[in-house]
């Protein structure tokens, strides 16, 4: 079991957290000195794709290569299995109706959870060949659903099945009204993370196929994106999952060496504000809780969250 109080690291009594660093003054009013980084959940093999069910006051999350979906509930700390098997399911998210949406490896689709269990595909395939992969999908302003479609669900076995590409990465758009997905964007060599700002005219793409990673930040108005620019090179690794705050900053998970690996947290001209420091390499973040200002993290083999002084967006 895992207590939620659990703290990973060592000098426990010391504040502000020195997993929490800033590198730009901007970062010191989205942070809070008594708040330190917590391990809640564990015994996983790859986590990724944390889901906040607010109503619930839960978290859920894929354990990819266990082909299993877990929960940790806020109130009891408990961790259990929420789905098995997951088809090795991925990134996650809500609908704009709060119905939980699934980026899954096996079966190469994105999926939908109604509200009785039962499971509608959204979409596997793109004029009539199966896509790859689906990583990561987040809502648009218009409530479409956005998601990126790389290859690592069918390099191998571990986290899929082995199997040749049959179409180029991409990101798509699924209509609120279903049919056919859009394709968005091509370019990027593995699209991955994405979000949008909170104000709807930016939309956000993390490259994980490149080294440095990438994120590009693309314009986007009334349903269309212009040219996307370099927002920020993740100089020690690469990103993975990303999610904007209220106010814009954008929270990336970094994979990396000692002191990079965690979340890198960018402000919305792309400078480099902070970093919340952790033992394993981070997938993915999301913001959750009451208020939605507590920042969870998955990572590797466990979760983490902190408490912050900003609420997602
Ligand atoms: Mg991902």
């Amino acid at each position: 079991m895992y207590d939620r109080s659990t703290r990973w690291h060592d000098a426990p009594g010391a504040y502000p957290d020195p997993a929490v660093v800033q590198t730009d003054p901007r970062f010191a009013d989205l942070i809070l000195p008594f708040a330190r980084i917590e391990r809640i959940a564990g015994g996983c093999r790859w986590t990724e794709g944390p889901v906040w069910f607010g109503d619930q006051r839960c978290l859920v999350w894929s354990d990819i290569p266990n082909n299993r979906i877990m929960k940790w509930d806020e109130q009891s700390g408990e961790v259990s299995v929420w789905r098995r098997p997951s088809d090795n399911a991925n990134g996650g998210t809500r609908d704009a109706a709060g119905r939980l949406v699934t980026c899954e490896h096996r079966t190469r689709r994105v999926t939908r959870t109604e509200y009785d269990g039962s499971i509608t595909v959204l979409a596997d395939a793109f004029e009539g060949r199966r896509l790859n992969s689906p990583n990561d999908v987040t809502v648009a302003p218009d409530g479409s659903l956005w998601f990126t479609d790389p290859t690592y669900g069918i390099l191998g076995d571990y986290e899929g099945r082995r199997a040749e590409p049959e179409i180029a990465t991409a990101v798509y758009r699924i209509d609120p009204d279903g049919g056919e997905p859009t394709r968005m964007v091509t370019g990027p060599v593995q699209p991955n993370g994405l979000c949008f700002s909170p104000d709807g005219a930016t939309f956000y793409l993390v490259d994980t196929g490149v080294r440095p990673g990438l994120i590009y930040a693309y314009p986007y108005a009334d349903g269309t994106l212009g040219e996307p620019r370099r927002f920020c090179v993740m100089e020690g690794g690469s990103s993975d999952g990303i999610a904007c705050d209220a106010v814009g900053n954008v929270w990336a998970a970094a994979q990396g060496d000692d002191g990079y690996r965690g979340v890198h947290v960018f402000a919305p001209d792309g400078t480099d504000i902070g970093r919340l420091l952790l033992p394993e390499q981070c997938s993915n973040v999301e913001f959750g809780g009451l208020l939605r200002n507590r920042l969870f993290m998955t990572a590797s083999q466990s979760v983490y969250s902190l408490y912050v002084n900003v609420s997602g967006a």
